[in-house]
């Protein structure tokens, strides 16, 4: 292989965890190469325009996968510099402290992490750091202890939304702040890069101004010559050496033909349902089930998580415009009628009458979709969904990936929807009163990425997570504590694969500590000067300043 061909780390993806890891090594002076199988995404209006983002799904990925039925889906899912954190809603939370330890559900058992809160707590605070996200420590009730305030104060409630939480609090509840990343500066507008729009969660940002892997981590990285990035370059399999323990080739679709390349270390980070299928498409003779799965784990456990949007709609209208602003985690660990986990509760970007038009909901009695849209709070709930070994990633027909899923711990999420519409019910406007709350609706599914009232179905695969879990059991996982294969010398990955329970808050912020916290460990593996590394991100943050 040639010399250019070879490089001391290959990383392949450039999502919350590839594009992460990619920046905490760019300054070792290693020569690094990522592989991203998408392009950037274009920036042109569309970008920000609910018909072509929510009802023709124009940047979802253009493929199919199928259920377990053979039954084809297509997922919601991008392919793009950056990954699915170009379209993310960036609320950026922390798994709770007791979520790295066993957890009784009432649908069974969420079992511990190998690793403690307090091992990933400094990588969170970096990672708050790095992705600029805006909060008030303090406020939430099931909040892990930290060391640190968040970088940048918290978005500031709309009032529509202010007026929710104030009711929240009067019927006891705990309302906070979401912790969002965008780059919004409200003390100084004129210079804010975020202008606070209702386009974000779910829509790429046409201003660079979300906290996304692309804008934060990738476009850092490839600023240093040690650097390469390879666009529109899908990896098809890797290929070990003759003893089985070294990935010695990652094969790559590129302009319509293979190339080949090699690296000290190779790290996968394609998302929990592609890295999982990498490594069951590259099995060979030393690894018949696929690389890495020795023990049989690779693919199983998937999770991502019990989701679904609820509207609530009031007489009074809501002219929110950036409405992920408010959560609610008082039911997170259970209540007194209830002691199991439930789940979270927080808010999706303000739905649009164009979005709620294509999937034709339930429409409340004496409104339009227009009515609603205008006067809809639209709720987002999540509860954990536990790893269950018969749901699965694997490869059927034409190499195709197959989804195998059957959801669990539901009861978890029918009380959270219950606790949602009692505390609706108890809302009290200065106009209407009580009578304010038409009630929470929505049957049917409306545009590709919403479901009202329903559960999130199976090609809603945002949260997906799971299928390559750690552990400090080789024969239970598939990954040791930082993350390397347990089969392999030099495979790591460091996507959302990893979990080995899915807690009930959005994954991002993990995902991208534990990269930094396995770039750490691989700066050690490969005897990476820390001086050397210490003046190449003190020039960074020269050249950033001086930009
Ligand atoms: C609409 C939406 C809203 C969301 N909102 C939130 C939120 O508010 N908060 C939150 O925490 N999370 C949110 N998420 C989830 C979050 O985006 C993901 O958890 C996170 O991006 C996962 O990171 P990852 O590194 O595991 O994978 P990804 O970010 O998906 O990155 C994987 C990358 O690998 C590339 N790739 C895949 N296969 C190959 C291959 N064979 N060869 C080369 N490259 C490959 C992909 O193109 C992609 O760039 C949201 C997701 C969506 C879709
Ligand atoms: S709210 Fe801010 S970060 Fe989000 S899309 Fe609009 S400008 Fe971009």
């Amino acid at each position: 292989m040639s010399r250019e061909n070879q490089f001391d780390v290959i990383i392949i993806g450039t999502g919350a965890g590839g594009g992460t890891l990619a920046y905490h090594l760019a300054p070792s002076g290693k020569r690094i190469l990522i592989l991203e199988r998408g392009d950037y995404v274009p920036r042109e209006k569309a970008n920000w325009d609910p018909q072509v983002v929510n009802v023709d799904a124009h940047y979802n990925a253009k493929e199919s996968w199928l259920d377990k039925d053979g039954k084809e889906l297509h997922p919601h899912t991008n392919y793009y510099v950056g990954g699915n954190t170009k379209f993310y809603g960036a609320a950026l939370f922390r798994l709770r402290k007791e979520d790295f330890g066993e957890l009784r559900h009432h649908g069974g058992i969420s079992p511990a992490w190998p690793i403690s809160y307090d091992d990933l707590e400094p990588y969170y605070t970096q990672a708050e750091n790095l992705y600029q996200v805006h909060g008030n420590r303090g406020e939430d009730p099931t909040e892990p202890p930290s060391n640190s305030q968040y970088p940048w104060p918290a978005i500031s409630h709309e009032p529509r939304i202010q007026q929710l939480s104030d009711d929240f609090v009067r019927s006891g509840l705990k309302p906070f702040h979401v912790p969002v990343g965008v780059m919004l500066d409200e003390k100084n507008p004129h210079k804010s890069r975020c202008i606070r729009c209702n386009t974000c969660d779910g829509f790429a940002c046409l201003v660079g101004a979300k906290s996304d892997a692309q804008v934060v981590c990738v476009d850092e990285a490839v600023k240093h010559s040690n650097v390469t990035l390879l666009t529109n370059s899908l990896v098809k399999r890797l290929d070990t050496d003759t003893t089985g323990r070294e990935v010695r080739s990652v094969v790559v679709e590129r302009n319509g033909s293979l190339e080949t390349y090699s690296a000290d270390i190779v790290v996968v980070s394609c998302g929990a349902i592609n890295s999982a299928a990498l490594l069951l498409r590259s099995a060979n003779d030393k690894h018949p089930r696929g690389l890495a799965n020795s023990s049989d784990i690779v693919g199983r456990h998937y999770m991502g998580h019990t989701n679904s949007v609820m509207m609530a709609i009031s007489k009074c209208p809501n002219p929110t415009i950036f409405q992920k602003t408010l959560g609610v985690n008082d039911f997170y660990f259970g209540s007194k009628d209830f002691e199991y986990p439930m789940g979270h509760i927080s808010f999706v970007g303000k739905l649009d009458a164009i979005t709620l038009k294509a999937g034709a909901p339930a429409i409340a009695p004496n409104f339009t979709l227009e009515l609603m849209a205008k006067h809809s709070l639209d709720f987002w709930l999540t509860s954990e969904d536990l790893p269950d070994p018969n749901n699965r990633v694997s490869i059927g027909r034409d190499g195709k990936i197959v989804l195998t899923y059957t959801p669990n711990n539901l009861e978890a999420h029918a009380r959270l929807q219950a606790k949602l519409k009692e505390a609706m019910k108890q809302t009290n406007c200065a106009i209407h009163g009580h009578d304010c709350h038409q009630g929470l609706f929505g049957e049917g599914l409306f545009g590709r990425n919403f479901y009202v009232g329903q559960r999130i179905p199976l090609a809603g695969v945002a949260h997906q997570n799971g299928t390559i879990r750690f552990g400090d059991d080789p024969q239970t996982s598939a990954l040791d504590s930082n993350c390397k294969a347990h089969d392999l010398d030099n495979l790591y990955v460091v996507d959302g694969s990893f979990f080995p329970s899915s807690a009930a808050v959005n994954p991002a912020l993990t995902i991208i500590a534990n990269a930094l916290r396995v770039g750490d460990h691989l700066m050690k593996r490969l005897g990476a000067s820390e001086t050397e590394y210490e003046q190449n991100r003190v020039q960074d943050r020269e050249l950033a300043l001086a930009r």
